[in-house]
């Protein structure tokens, strides 16, 4: 069988059901391919070892290293080539390391990591900025077989506490700051208090200078970057070769349905599963350049940041700044400038482009680019379509969680010819053995319109979450269900499959509204309201209706506010958008309100939190608010319910 590599199109596979089967029905033969993808120390004995379900060992018996398959690996072909650009429009700097370069700057790092005690499967908490230095630490970690845990930079000290105290590090990478829209984000102060409140006491703290904040020094505990890295200019540490089951990281969930969970993830099956994804789905080539707009706090600046596009070989975009500054065309002119073949955002991004001048997507040369892949969040019709019409690119939707550490459905594009539909994150990918289940039975469902939940049936294919972090009764028991003898891991997210089998994702399992016995699903009615010209964004909630159960309630931010001039006007485009969710949906899927908002509360990651709206709505306790971005957008709807 030979697989379709971008720039060898004659060799395209016409059968991606085939595919897909073939990773399913003959797991050992395909992973073991896919194997081949990276580098080891000593070859895997063993595909998977499901003997224990639901974890999964991937190849076992192997042993490997995430940065040597990042980084070493590339000394012998493209040891002066770019590996890593890194782009701050908050502080006008930019700089490329090569991977000579950037091999250099990692043994640095680790070497200071090893002189502050930091061993094989010790924790490191890595607290950053999106700046060099945090790209270094992660990889200086899984050359030592330290394991990493990076927490979004800014995150306040309650959040960073409680990570603090799960992962218990022995040393912290933090810095003094980072930058937001020009503005310093004091990361210091957050960092002490948090573990001042945190049990656990980490030995040391690794501070980098950059001279945007202050940064008083804790004697005794912390250190800084600067001078350590003068005494290791020359220090050569080698890569620690681990066992392909040996955590690589921790990672906590985007905290939108309640507490995060603590992903661990592995070594080997990691390492695989992103070569496979970067040649079968991204479709990036050795000495390419990939752009990835999210941060390294989160688990698509780990696969899609840092690790998949290493190890691909491919030059990596490390972007600090807005997507808006110094204008809504910054992130195309990095395309332009750095020959971006590949592209990776989220639907929210999308959503503040929108609100700029589209003809800042036509002023720069894309014509590298290949396609922009987007993931994270619903991606609505008329945002895709905007995009779409803009770039003149393909727009390939991903949904995946941070559990599954890469996509679960998407269109392939390295090995399936199928277009996107609008609205569809597309098939089920190779590896996932994905079922629609009825929510109450239990049983599969065929298809055609009917809605279930996204359950993939174990073992989870390579790179996926081995266990919640030292708490494996709690990852069996949040995800897993056995069914008839058969163990299926659960998404909470909802769907349907058409007759093609593209999927569409409906929302949360907890996002189900129900009116009157009808069981609606808020992104239905989201995609409705935001096909309004004047709506930018939208979210619904059900809340408790003594009449019908629930009801559906609607916070919308308008493109153009000057319309809203005053109550008339909002009640007019209340009264547009009543009629329009009506035409689409039916009147039992009318809003009782639609209310306008400037912004709308979302998680630090862009997720809008809809259980912190409907607990307001509620006038209910809106329970874990650590991740949440932004406090006054939840006000702004507490004053309007209130009000
Ligand atoms: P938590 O699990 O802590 O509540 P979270 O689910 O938001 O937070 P992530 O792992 O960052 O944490 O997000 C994964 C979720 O994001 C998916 O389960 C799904 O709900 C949503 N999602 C991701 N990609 C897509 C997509 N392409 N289409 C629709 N929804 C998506
Ligand atoms: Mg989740």
């Amino acid at each position: 069988m030979r697989f379709y590599w971008s720039g060898n199109e004659e060799t395209r596979m016409t059968n991606y059901a085939d595919f897909h089967r073939r990773s399913i029905e003959d797991r050992e033969g395909f992973w073991s391919e896919q194997a081949k993808l990276v580098d080891w120390q000593s070859p895997p004995q063993q595909v998977c070892d499901y003997s224990n379900p639901p974890f999964a060992k991937w190849f076992v018996g192997g042993t490997t290293n995430l940065c040597h398959n990042a980084v070493d690996r590339h000394l012998k072909d493209r040891a002066d080539q770019a590996a890593l650009i890194f782009v701050s429009t908050e502080t006008n700097q930019e700089k490329v390391y090569t991977f000579r370069e950037l091999h250099t700057e990692v043994q640095r790092m680790a070497a200071v990591l090893k002189d502050l005690g930091v061993q094989k499967g010790d924790r490191v908490l890595i607290y950053m900025p999106m700046i060099p230095e945090a790209a270094f630490a992660m990889l200086a970690c899984t050359r030592l077989g330290a394991i990493h845990s990076v927490v979004f930079g800014g995150f306040a000290s309650g959040a960073l506490a409680s990570r603090i105290e799960d992962s218990a590090p022995r040393v912290i990478v933090s810095a003094d700051g980072g930058l937001r829209g020009g503005k310093a984000v004091e990361y210091k102060p957050l960092l002490d208090e948090a573990i001042r409140l945190s049990a656990h006491k980490p030995e040391s703290v690794l501070l980098v200078d950059r001279q945007v904040a202050p940064m008083p020094l804790v004697e005794g505990r912390d250190r800084l970057w600067g001078p350590l890295r003068e005494k290791h200019l020359n220090t050569s540490v080698p890569c620690e070769w681990v066992d392909a089951t040996h955590p690589s990281y921790t990672l906590y969930t985007s905290g939108t349905t309640g507490k995060p969970k603590g992903v661990q993830r592995d070594t080997g099956g990691y390492a695989v599963a992103l070569a496979a994804s970067m040649k079968h789905i991204y479709c990036g080539n050795p000495g390419e350049t990939y752009f990835s707009t999210s941060d390294i706090g989160w688990v698509v600046g780990h696969s899609y940041i840092i690790y998949g596009p290493l190890i691909a070989g491919m030059a990596t975009i490390m972007y600090e700044g807005l997507p808006i500054r110094p204008d809504g065309g910054i992130w195309w002119s990095l395309v332009e400038k750095y020959k971006v073949t590949v592209m990776f955002s989220a639907p929210t991004a999308i959503r503040v482009l929108k609100k700029q001048d589209p003809a800042l997507l036509s002023k720069y040369d894309l014509s590298t680019l290949r396609a922009l892949f987007l993931a994270g969040e619903p991606l609505d019709e008329p945002t895709a379509q905007w995009i779409s019409a803009g770039l003149g690119k393909p727009i390939i939707d991903n949904y995946w969680q941070t559990e599954t550490g890469w996509p679960i459905l998407s269109i392939c594009k390295g090995v399936d010819d199928a277009a996107s539909k609008f609205g569809s994150p597309g098939k089920p990918v190779y590896g996932y053995d994905v079922k629609l289940l009825d929510d109450q039975t239990g049983e599969e469902l065929a298809g055609g319109d009917v809605k279930g939940v996204v359950c993939v049936e174990g073992p989870l294919p390579p790179g996926c979450m081995q266990t919640v972090w030292r708490d494996d009764a709690r990852f069996v028991s949040t995800y897993w269900k056995q069914l008839s003898g058969k163990w299926v891991y659960s998404t909470f997210d909802w769907g349907v499959k058409d007759k093609d089998g593209y999927f569409y994702i409906l929302g949360r399992t907890d996002d189900v509204i129900n009116v009157a016995g009808h069981r609606l699903g808020t992104r239905e009615i989201e995609e409705s309201i935001s096909s309004h010209p004047n709506v930018a964004e939208v979210a619904v909630v059900g809340v408790a209706d003594q009449l019908k159960g629930q009801v559906a309630m609607a916070f919308a931010v308008v493109k153009d506010a000057s319309q809203l001039t005053d109550e008339a006007a909002a009640l007019k485009l209340e009264g547009e958008i009543m009629k329009l969710v009506d035409r689409d949906l039916g009147a039992v899927a009318r809003p009782a309100r639609v209310r306008f908002v400037t912004v709308l509360p979302k998680t630090r990651s862009g997720k809008v939190l809809r259980r912190a709206i409907q607990a307001v709505c509620e006038s209910r306790d809106t329970g874990d608010l650590t991740t949440m971005d932004d406090p006054a957008a939840l006000q702004q709807i507490r004053d309007l319910v209130t009000g």
